[in-house]
């Protein structure tokens, strides 16, 4: 990517050096520097050596991206106070104000594309091109609550009343807001959640994903520079048996928005509930998906492949929205698999910073584990369909995970979600279609579905009786645009908000009547 003379797989140039210079130099910049993270609070913090933590890179485990201090029990416990006693005077700031921070901060992540991208690298083992669509996202977050914010919070709704009597509903922030984020989307989601409370008129307390605090960091401190008071937005680094559980332990945490897996939003659902004393709290989740897509014998099967390897090995298939299980019409199954086993052929794993790549690392070594453990007991059972080749030249080093295909019986054998590029296909007859939409809903996931069919009637039917979140026909299933595609889930996949779309911001707001005798 520094611009020598090559070729990619595809005959694409990638020697981009002269025109994108400085875009070079700021990514070269960040690929030299050693960061150091630490808590960003509304006080300030001493390094204590024990709680400093080496972070390195997923797709070479030998190199350094820097360090990270977490946060301790008390300084978390601080953290809420301060957050507490912020919050009368936020939610009293005027909305335009507070709106005004988050355009500024979008600026700033965009004038930081380059930086931002190459740390998503770094630390997260992302693909530049899927750094810049997160970052590209983080902005439309910030740009779309803002205007959002101030149609809600703006002025107060009239109501109707009878003569000599005024009603008028005004929307305000809940309180102190614990926003527990994934390494999945370091950007764009920890960016979602935070803009939405605080905008909203909450204090928020960021608990990012251990893997990709570094990130946070950076991110929270562009997010200061635009304006954000230090006490309304504070950065708590850390683990969640640490920082996770002062939290949602915390009788004044008002509510808590969270993104991450089932087993952890019912952790903390338990922890808000276990709480005396303490008024009921808000849980907005996004959590799991077993993601289906039903495909038709009157489906395209080049169309059709091509939006699963997307969905399915994107992103190393790390997103919730990933395609987990295809159902193949029986007529057409053939067919799919055929042009399925070249395309993965094609697919390079390696290096997220080389362009050429299409798949990257997995997040760490345990993910790595525990995906390999999945794929060892279906490879066991003789149902591999086909898997990409792993070239130990570019592998060797970091925790990468071969893109594979497994004939299964059925999304119900399935004990849990898979989160990495592993795909599971199911055949099924014509005559079978009600039961496998049974299985589906019956499975408890409710995020992304799709479906691939010629028969628009078809389609529209299977739209309606599937009970999932996001739903799309004849296309690819992740990807959600804001204000375009809403995105979350119901049952195992999440409380329902959809994040970026016109019905979430009032899910971090209370609102009150007042009425007037005139
Ligand atoms: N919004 C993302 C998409 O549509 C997925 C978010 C997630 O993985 O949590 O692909």
């Amino acid at each position: 990517i520094y611009g020598e003379k090559r070729l990619n797989s595809r005959g694409v140039n990638l020697n981009i050096r002269s025109h994108y210079d400085p875009l070079m130099r700021a990514m070269r910049e960040c690929m030299e520097t050693t960061y150091e993270a630490r808590p960003l609070l509304a006080f300030d913090v001493a390094t204590d050596p024990e709680l400093v933590h080496d972070v390195t890179c997923p797709y070479d485990r030998r190199k350094k991206v820097g360090s990270v201090l977490w946060t301790s029990k008390e300084q978390a416990q601080r953290a809420v106070d301060a957050a507490w006693a912020a919050f009368p005077r936020w939610d009293a700031t005027p909305v335009a104000e507070r709106a005004a921070i988050l355009r500024r901060f979008a600026e700033l992540m965009e004038e930081h594309m380059a930086e931002l991208m190459t740390l998503c690298s770094r630390e997260g083992g992302k693909l530049l091109t899927d750094g810049v669509a997160e970052i590209r996202e983080a902005v439309d977050f910030c740009r779309y609550y803002a205007a959002q914010a101030e149609e809600i919070f703006g002025e107060p709704i009239q109501l109707p009343g009878p003569t000599g009597e005024s009603n008028e509903l005004v929307m305000s922030g809940k309180g102190v807001f614990a926003a527990i984020s994934p390494w999945n989307f370091p950007v764009a989601i920890f960016c979602g959640q935070m803009m939405a409370a605080a905008v909203a008129g909450n204090t928020v307390l960021a608990k990012p994903a251990e893997q990709t605090s570094i990130i946070a960091h950076r991110v929270v401190e562009l997010l200061h520079q635009a304006g954000m008071p230090r006490d309304v937005v504070q950065l708590l680094p850390g683990d969640g048996p640490t920082v996770g559980s002062v939290l949602s332990g915390d009788s004044r945490i008002t509510g808590v928005v969270f993104t991450g897996g089932t087993d952890t939003a019912q952790i903390i659902n338990r922890s808000l509930a276990e709480r005396q004393n303490a008024p009921l709290p808000t849980l907005i989740a996004e959590t799991g998906g077993m993601n289906a897509m039903i495909v038709d014998s009157t489906a395209l099967p080049e169309q059709v492949v091509n939006d699963v390897i997307h969905s399915a090995f994107q992103s190393a298939g790390q997103r919730c929205s990933a395609l987990r299980v295809l159902y193949l019409q029986d007529d057409v199954a053939d067919r799919v698999i055929e042009i399925l086993k070249g395309a993965m052929d094609e697919l390079h794993v390696g290096d997220p910073r080389d362009l050429g790549t299409d798949v990257g690392p997995v997040i760490d070594e345990e993910a790595r584990e525990n995906l390999q453990a999945h794929i060892d007991k279906l490879k066991g059972e003789g149902r591999l369909i086909a898997e990409t080749k792993l070239d130990a030249a570019h592998t060797a080093d970091g925790t990468f995970i071969a893109p594979t295909a497994f004939q299964i019986d059925g999304i119900e054998t399935l004990e849990r979600e898979q989160f990495g590029p592993i795909l599971h296909i199911v055949r099924y007859k014509a005559r079978e279609l009600d039961a496998v939409i049974d299985s589906i809903n019956g499975r408890g996931y409710g995020l992304t579905f799709g479906v691939h069919s010629r028969n628009e009637s078809f389609a529209e039917d299977i739209a309606r009786r599937i009970r999932v979140g996001n739903v799309y026909v004849n296309r690819d299933i992740i990807g959600a645009v804001v204000g375009v595609q809403p995105f979350g889930g119901q049952g195992y996949s999440g409380t329902g908000p959809k994040a970026g779309g016109p019905n979430y911001l009032p899910r971090f707001a209370t609102e009150k009547t007042v009425t007037i005798n005139t």
